[in-house]
């Protein structure tokens, strides 16, 4: 069998990807398939790689295939194949590449298309939370021609819901661009205007002091969850930059909580995923205050793979290993294809 491998990608994770696709590839390979790499640039072009037999040695031999430039991507409907879309992010976790690969008719690792842009959404996600009855925190959300409209009574709306510190996010993005955080009015506003670069829907957030802990779903109706693991941060909560640019934060697995705690981060995690009508995967983002009060931030259909990313390091300690885990996701893919039919 053989596991086609999307990578690299239009967003701004661009660079996870290939570290995350170096990681899937190897899993795979290792696994007994064959692997066909399929790279997509920062501009949007689709090259293929040379079919791969043997685990590659080092992040940059994905980088140094031989790729030839896909004139129609389509083309991968005649392959007798299974898809991993390594991507993260608009263009690749949204659901626009899950739609594609429907249309061809190809099994595809992770959540349909529905599922795929409600998690990337944040507005539309925290709608189905609240339906759920996911505890989360207070929020308010307006797109650019409301906001341009009357910009006052948008505020309004902030201060008199929200305390400040507030989070200003685009609803579609990932990674933490652009995203801000506001400590007052003239900061709301510039946060607002740099949020609305990367998107016209914009969600606003009351700041919460909180430890962010995180957990894995694995499954397409029968669910797993792993243990909960916990982001250790040594500076203060909203140094995003710390977790994503300078890459210090370690991690906590599992985290040090009482069981009852974890017990229900787990069943919030399950809860979330199945309000999205997630399938194959999805790491299941929170907040966790010191008196243990529980809030869900956000759900990733299609976390990182890299030999750090949470999402793999969650599921070795919960007794599956990397290679286990993506032939799993594998099984799981061939499997709703078929449900699907
Ligand atoms: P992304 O999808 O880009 O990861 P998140 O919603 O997870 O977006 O926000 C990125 C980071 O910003 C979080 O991991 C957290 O550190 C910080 N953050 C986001 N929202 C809040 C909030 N309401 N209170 C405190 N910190 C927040
Ligand atoms: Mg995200
Ligand atoms: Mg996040």
């Amino acid at each position: 069998m053989n596991v086609t491998i999307l990578y690299g990608g239009q967003s701004a994770e661009h660079e996870v990807s290939i570290l995350s696709a170096f990681n899937v590839a190897n899993a795979a390979l290792e696994g007994g398939y064959t692997v066909q790499p399929i790279f997509i640039t920062k501009e949007g072009q689709w090259l293929k790689g040379d079919l791969l037999n043997e685990p590659l040695n080092q992040v940059e031999d994905l980088e140094g295939l031989t790729l030839e430039r896909m004139a129609n991507p389509g083309e991968l409907a005649e392959v007798d194949t299974v898809v991993f879309p390594v991507l993260h992010g608009p263009n690749g976790e949204d659901g626009t590449i899950q739609g594609f690969l429907e249309v061809l008719n190809l099994p595809y690792v992770g959540s349909g298309v529905t599922a795929s842009a409600c998690g990337m959404d944040k507005i539309i996600s925290k709608q189905l939370f609240e339906k759920a009855g996911l505890p989360q925190v207070p929020y308010v959300a307006f797109n650019r021609r409301q906001w341009q409209e009357d910009q006052e009574s948008w505020i309004q709306k902030c201060e008199g819901n929200l305390l400040y510190p507030l989070f200003v996010k685009p609803a579609n993005m990932g990674s933490s661009v652009g995203i801000s955080c506001a400590e007052n009015q003239e900061e709301l506003i510039e946060a607002v205007l740099e949020a609305l670069i990367y998107d016209s829907r914009i969600v606003v957030e009351q700041g919460i002091t909180a430890d962010e802990c995180e957990v894995a779903v694995l499954g397409n109706d029968d669910l797993s969850v792993s243990v909960v693991g916990r982001l250790v941060k040594d500076a203060q909560f909203y140094d995003y930059d710390q977790k994503y640019i300078n890459n210090t934060v370690t991690m906590e697995i599992p985290v040090q909580l009482p069981e009852a705690v974890t017990d229900k981060i787990q069943k919030y995690a399950l809860q979330a995923f199945q309000a999205i009508d997630g399938s194959g995967l999805s790491r299941v983002d929170f907040f966790v205050t010191s008196n243990h009060d529980i809030y869900i931030n956000e759900i990733n259909t299609m976390p990182g793979f890299t030999k750090f990313s949470m999402y793999p390091e969650l599921w070795r300690h919960t007794g599956l290993s990397f290679r286990d885990l993506v032939e799993e996701l594998i099984q799981l893919a061939l499997r709703q294809h078929r449900a699907r039919q």
